[in-house]
């Protein structure tokens, strides 16, 4: 099948899961966020999976989504009703509902793999809602524009985007442990370190965004079998 062809299959299967889960005052404004999607894999699968879902059995459409964390090619995503907001997970392939915002986040393993001791350390980093980056597909599928802090080709990051890659291991800047290695220290305890740190990785020499850094399932794949 083709790339517009299974696009369009999934848009369908949404459109038949919607009335079910949305009432009719709520109908519109699901369609509508829908179809500023309807090119966009990724955003797709995860709001067929909220809609089959419905986590706590709310029937509100789904208005925003945002995006929390992202490594190695697995996104922490917060979806936003008009009335609630949830923790979901999801890589290329598949999501799944964690909890609502106002719980937090619980799951160890999860807070462990994106850097977080408990869940007190993330619900800090994690605290304003309205600070959360919105997952936008347009800016996802300009190449040019580094996907998550919107940087151009060639330039540097923000310091801190997941995106940046590490110039000594070569890995995630943002989740490798060179930042330690490079002080001599077992942690970050202060603002001080990352300031030193930040030294180091100039005189080092910063990756700026190349094309070639996007997680894999962003670039498109034109099979067409
Ligand atoms: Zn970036
Ligand atoms: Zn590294």
């Amino acid at each position: 099948m083709l790339t517009g062809e299974r696009l369009s299959k999934l848009k369908e299967e949404i459109n038949v899961l919607i009335p079910y889960a949305v009432p009719p005052e709520e109908i519109e404004s699901a369609n509508t966020f829908l179809n500023t999607f309807a090119e966009d894999f990724f955003a797709l699968g995860i709001i067929k999976d909220y809609y089959q879902t419905l986590p706590n059995a709310y029937e509100e459409a789904l208005i925003k989504i945002s995006v929390l964390e992202e490594k190695e090619q697995v996104f922490l995503m917060l979806l936003s009703t008009t009335g609630h907001h949830y923790f979901y997970v999801t890589n290329a392939d598949e999501s799944f509902f964690l909890s609502e915002w106002d719980r937090g986040l619980e799951d160890k393993q999860l807070l462990t793999f994106f850097g977080y001791a408990d869940s007190k350390s993330f619900a800090k980093t994690h605290s304003d809602m309205e600070k959360c980056r919105e997952y936008r597909s347009l800016e996802r599928m300009d190449e040019e524009l580094c996907p998550s802090c919107g940087v151009k080709t060639g330039s540097m990051h923000t310091l801190g985007c997941p995106v940046e890659v590490c110039p000594w291991c070569r890995g995630q800047l943002n989740y490798c442990n060179c930042r330690f290695e490079q002080l001599d220290v077992e942690a970050f305890t202060d603002d001080i370190m990352l300031d030193k740190f930040a030294v180091k990785l100039e005189q080092k020499g910063r990756i700026a965004y190349a094309k070639e850094q996007r997680p894999t399932f962003m670039v498109e794949e034109e099979s067409g079998e």
